[in-house]
């Protein structure tokens, strides 16, 4: 029987959305790629499939996005970038092959290098978290506002106030717990 593994969050910014991969890091930390199987999938999902992983790949994989979440969460506080999560970042970046392609429809996609590998994909998603700490693109890092979560998400909204990583999860979560707290209180004062 298959195990049932913990869905994937899906964001619109894949490096963000692959530290997101181990989510709760504060709280009760849930690991979304627990397996090399998962991390195949999670690729696949996001525009980069691959043949095969092994464990040691998923190790790479895994150092990687917490390099990204370290890096991440230094520019968010506008703390100077850890120098091993550059070198990750980096290293990551240039040990992979893949190339921009534009599809008729014009939208972007990735074509990996011929052996499609885990290391052309990371090199995407390094390669894209490169982007966001460098300030090229429009929007901001920051970090999420749930005590136990703490991601770094990259906001795009207009005002650069978003407060959550997720509005499903922990925006949700948030509002509930207020809700809560509301609703005790006007139980207690209607006593
Ligand atoms: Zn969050």
């Amino acid at each position: 029987m298959r195990a049932d593994f913990p869905d994937f969050r899906l964001g619109k910014v894949l490096a963000t959305s692959f530290t997101g991969t181990l989510s709760e890091r504060h709280g009760d930390a849930v690991e979304r790629i627990p397996t090399p199987h998962r991390l195949v999938d999670w690729l696949a999902v996001n525009g980069l499939a691959v043949d095969s992983c092994t464990p040691a790949q998923l190790d790479l994989a895994r150092e990687l996005r917490e390099s990204i979440h370290a890096a991440a969460t230094a520019a968010a506080i506008q703390d100077a970038l850890p120098a091993s999560a550059v070198q990750v970042i980096n290293d990551r970046s240039v040990q992979g092959r893949a190339a921009a392609i534009l599809t008729p429809g014009g939208e972007r996609r990735w074509r990996l290098g011929s052996a499609s590998r885990v290391e052309d994909a990371l090199s995407v998603i390094a390669a894209d978290a490169v982007g966001i700490l460098a300030g090229e693109r429009d929007g901001k890092l920051a970090l999420c506002a749930s005590p136990t979560c703490q991601a770094a998400f990259f906001d795009t909204s207009q005002s650069r106030t978003r407060k959550w990583c997720d509005m499903n999860t922990c925006g949700n979560r948030q509002k509930k717990a207020r809700f809560n707290a509301n609703h005790r209180k006007n139980t207690r004062s209607a006593e």
